[in-house]
Formats: structure tokens, sequence, C-alpha cells
């Protein structure tokens, strides 16, 4: 009897394990799909100014481009919201981050200088009505690549990327210049990114009362060739010609440079959307 009660409590023990396994196989094949799509949603999100993270703009566009499980609820999602008036959006990209410093000169360092003026410019922009995502909001490295990547996969409408210049072997050398590259995949239909480099080249050298370099075409860098969207690198100054550098360093200065960077993005926006 007792033996017999002691199966019946083994037979019951070994269900209940049983029964434990299929659900623990249940849950585990599930969540790997859902680990799997959040990792590529991730590769896609920006940074607002506040260090939230942004999701994709154009839902559509991004279930269209990956096709996926994310893609296919984000478009379920999409169905059941009210379509929301479409934003101008923008991708700031502040050069350099992290261990890559960019240029250093005079105790100012590029990637500190580019990401306040970036901050700035952004935040000036969102209260113009202008949807903004950054590459970097924060003191670290951004792949090269993964900027104008960022750009295509959210849609933006144009790529402004924030630098300042340096020439150690002539400190004598100063002013703005603007980088472009030449007409590719990256023209908008009513705006090229020359128009985009001659507009920011304009206000920023208006503002700051820089030497006027003129804007450059440089296809060669892979920021401005990768882009599928009027694209620009704004060098703003010399931050090894002291004139230059003092500008640089002075808070009233990089407010100018941040007014006049987003002058000129709505200036060239009011081209992309004509009322
Ligand atoms: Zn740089």
């Amino acid at each position: 009897m007792e033996n017999t009660l002691l199966k019946l409590f083994k037979k019951r023990r070994i269900r209940r394990i049983a029964l434990l396994f299929i659900i623990s196989f249940a849950i585990l094949s599930v969540s790997p799909s859902l680990v799997g799509s959040g990792g590529v949603l991730n590769r896609y999100l920006g940074y607002r100014g506040d260090g939230s993270i942004k999701g994709f703009r154009d839902r559509s566009a991004l279930s269209s481009r990956m096709g996926d499980r994310v893609g296919a609820s984000a478009a379920e999602d999409g169905a059941k919201e009210p379509a929301e008036p479409k934003k101008p959006l923008v991708l700031i990209d502040p050069g350099h981050g992290g261990r890559d410093f960019g240029t250093c000169y005079g105790g100012l360092w590029e990637k500190e200088v580019v990401l306040q003026i970036a901050l700035m410019t952004g935040e000036l922009l969102e209260e113009a009505g202008v949807d903004v995502v950054y590459t970097r909001t924060e003191d670290r490295e951004v792949e090269l690549r993964s900027r104008p990547e960022l750009a295509n996969s959210i849609g933006a409408d144009l790529l402004l990327s924030i630098h300042v210049n340096a020439l150690e072997d002539m400190p004598r050398y100063k002013g703005t210049e603007t980088l472009y590259a030449n007409p590719g995949q990256n023209e908008n239909k009513r705006v090229s990114s020359r128009m985009f480099a001659q507009i920011v080249q304009r206000e920023v050298v208006n503002a700051l009362g820089t030497d006027d370099n003129g804007v450059k075409n440089r296809s060669n860098l892979a920021v401005l060739r990768l882009a599928q969207m009027p694209a620009v690198i704004v060098e703003l100054g010399y931050i090894t010609n002291s004139s230059d550098r003092s500008k640089l360093a002075q808070p009233e200065y990089r407010e100018k440079t941040a007014k006049a960077l987003c002058k000129a993005v709505q200036d060239t926006l009011a081209l992309i959307y004509p009322e």
C-alpha cells in the first residue's frame, strides 16, 4: 500500500515537472524573437535633447524596410492611431565623442564645443516645431557610418553635422567652411546639399563674423556620401586660430552659432516644404 501511494505521488510529481518543462519551453521559444526584434529596433533609435530615446517617425517606412515582426506590429499600431500632421525632421550630428575627441587646442575640445552647440540648436528647432534626433546627446563614441545610417532610417529631411577645424602649422588660418557631397542619392527634389551648405555657410558667417571660406565639395566623406537627404558638415571655425578660438570659447558666441544654425535649417526646410 505504501508502495502504491509512493508510486502515485512520484507519477504526479513527474507530471508536474513535465508540465513545468512544457511551460518553460513555450516561454523560451517566444522570448528570443522579442529579444531579437528589440535589438534590431535599438539600432535605429536616435536620441532627443532630453536624453529620451526617439523611435521612427514613419512607421510604415520602418515596416517595409525591416519586414519583421517589429514592423508588422508597428504597422498595426499605426493603423489604430489617428494620422498626426507630419513635422519636418532633422538629424543633428555633433561630431566625434567619447575617445574620439576630434581636435583639441588651447583648452578647447572639439567634441565638447560641438555637442553644446548641437544641443542648443536642436532645442531652438524643437521650439520652432521641428522634430530633432541626435546621433549623440552626451560624450560617447558614435561610429562614423551609423551617423548617416541613422538619418536614413528615420527618414530625416536634413542632416546637419557640426565640427570645428584645426591647422596647427598655420595658426593664422581661420574662418568658416561648409562641406557637402556632389549631387548623388542625397538630393531632395527642391533642395540640393550644395544649397543647404550655402545657406548654413551664409548664416554662420553672418552671426559669428568669421572669414567666409565658402562651401566645399567633399564627396569622399562618409557622413555626406551615405546620407539620402541634403547633408552638410559645418566647420564653424579654426580652433588653432586665436580669433576663431576665442569666439568658440564664449557662451554668447555659441548661442549665436546655434541661432544661426537653427535659422539655416528653418530656411532650408521652408524650401523643402513651401506653404
Ligand atoms: Zn571634427
